[in-house]
């Protein structure tokens, strides 16, 4: 690790400072807060610990630098915003070691993460050029109605661990593109990425002020946020229990607000399904990132008359899955990101078993009890009163249930408060419309593991929050409609 972090030229692992009005800045009282890399335990860094004053300071320095940002041409923000892009391909490598050190992504994933996230500002790049506006027929002939469209103004992005460039850029592509400045404040288990990144800000010459990075006292920062009449939009990609908590926070002030929050995805595999293709895929959607994202596959519904051949595919691939130190370029599966982490695993792991499910592979903690990892897990005979078919595990655990038709299957699959994605294996072009149209779920994977991407919208329904990011969608909530009227 420590050979890794001596050729970082984005981020010095013994002087991390926050970013604010495009200067590196200590916490004013001088306190910190540590990372620690999850491969180890050991603290890898100690961070400037951000509060009132920082993020005070982070929104006036956007504020002060919206004005000039908003007046520049789409195509000059698109430069920027292609520049950062090119910088991040750039110092793919390093963003991924730092990456992996803070949260434990397997590094191979955590490169495949900076291209996705670097895809955002491209994307974006090109949306902000096409912010069309409209005319409207006038009631009478001395009329002429317009739409015009601009920046909200100020926004804060609220950033989870589980991929600390990707939601970044997912937020800060559509409002940079847009004309807005704002704060991010990203996860306190992975605030490395998101200084890296400015790091790459600073690089390309994005104005001072337009982007800040405060960490630190998560509640501090928030109420900031939530209060400060300046910002207009929050964007918060996270847990659906703090998510609602943000809801109630944003009355106050009326904030324009975004919740990506989290998820429960079914996995349905019907008799008719490409077994090789579904085992792939079901492997693909739970065993990214560990297990840890909120489009995991949570519950694995296989047709009874093929559950014995399509376990089998899907044991002999999950068992091919390597554990290990996350900086290892061999290893696929990577530790869990904290002990928490862990301890939910296996708590989800022992109900499973205490009511009845078998374990097909897997099933404990491995490693030198250091780094917090889990094997990857296949369980049998699972029932839809154990813990691990409602609640998100964040974990390499997959629990498989069968069904015998397809109404039994819907009604399962929609019976959850969440409803971010959903996936569905079939050959049947009948059944793969009619069961992608009955599911509640914003994003449907069908015969397709990892449908995200930056060109189509991304988000949920129900618990799993509201407002859709990426695509032509993911610009709206930075952008006001103003309606002019005028008479000639
Ligand atoms: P989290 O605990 O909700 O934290 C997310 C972010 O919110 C972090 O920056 C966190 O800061 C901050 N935060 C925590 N409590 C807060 C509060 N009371 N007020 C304001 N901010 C607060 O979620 P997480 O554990 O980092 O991330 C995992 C969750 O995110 C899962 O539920 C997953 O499904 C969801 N997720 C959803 C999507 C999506 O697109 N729908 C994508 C990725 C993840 P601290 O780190 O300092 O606590």
């Amino acid at each position: 690790m420590l050979q890794a972090t001596k050729q970082l030229s984005l981020i010095d692992f013994g002087n991390v400072k926050l970013f604010i009005n495009g200067e590196w800045t200590s916490a004013s009282n001088g306190s910190t807060f540590s990372v620690k890399n999850p491969n180890t335990g050991e603290v890898v860094a100690e961070v400037p610990r951000g509060a009132k004053e920082e993020t005070k300071a982070a929104i006036e320095a956007a504020n002060g630098a919206l004005p000039n940002w908003a007046k520049l041409t789409a195509n000059d923000r698109a430069d920027y915003l292609l520049k950062v892009r090119d910088l991040m391909i750039e110092h793919e490598a390093e963003l991924a070691t730092i990456m992996s050190i803070e949260m434990g992504k397997a590094y191979t994933e955590a490169c495949g993460e900076v291209k996705y996230a670097a895809s955002f500002l491209t994307w974006y790049a090109e949306e902000g050029r096409r912010v069309y506006g409209e005319t409207i027929p006038a009631s009478s002939p001395n009329k002429r109605l317009f739409v015009v469209k601009q920046p909200v103004g100020i926004i804060a992005a609220i950033t989870p661990w589980n991929f600390p460039l990707a939601m970044m850029t997912r937020k800060l592509g559509p409002a940079l593109a847009a004309g807005c400045t704002g704060i991010v404040k990203p996860a306190s288990q992975s605030p490395l990425s998101a200084l890296a990144f400015a790091a790459l800000v600073k690089k390309a010459g994005i104005p001072k002020g337009v982007v800040n990075i405060v960490a630190g006292a998560t509640a501090e920062i928030s109420d900031e946020i939530f209060e400060n009449p300046v910002v207009k939009k929050i964007s918060f990609t996270g847990s659906t229990e703090v998510g609602k908590k943000l809801v109630e926070k944003s009355a106050n002030q009326l904030k324009k607000l975004s919740l990506e929050l989290g998820g429960h995805a079914p996995f349905i595999v019907f008799e008719d399904a490409d077994l090789e293709k579904a085992a792939e895929g079901a492997v693909a959607s739970k065993f990214r990132n560990a297990g840890q994202t909120c489009v995991c596959a949570n519950r694995i519904y296989v047709h009874e008359n093929i559950k014995e051949r399509f376990t089998k595919l899907f044991v002999e691939k999950v068992l091919a899955l390597k554990v290990g130190n996350s900086l290892d370029q061999t290893v696929q599966i990577g530790p869990l990101v904290s002990k928490e982490g862990l301890g939910k695993v296996q708590e989800h792991v022992e109900d499973a078993i205490s009511k009845g499910a078998e374990v097909l592979t897997g099933g404990k903690v491995t490693g030198d009890q250091k780094g917090f990892y889990y094997e990857p897990t296949v369980l049998g005979n699972v029932t839809k009163d154990m813990i691990i078919m409602t609640e998100e595990t964040f974990g390499p655990v997959a629990p498989i249930t069968t069904f015998q038709n397809d109404e039994e299957v819907i009604y399962e699959a929609n019976n959850t408060e969440y409803g971010l994605a959903a996936y569905l294996y079939t050959s049947n072009i009948q059944r793969a419309v009619t069961v992608s149209e009955a599911l509640n779920f914003g994003v449907i994977g069908l015969n397709d593991a990892v449908p995200g991407v930056a060109q189509a919208p991304f988000g949920g329904m129900n618990h799993s929050g509201y407002g859709r990011e990426g695509g032509h969608q993911g610009i709206k909530d930075y952008l006001e409609e103003k309606y002019i009227s005028l008479e000639l």
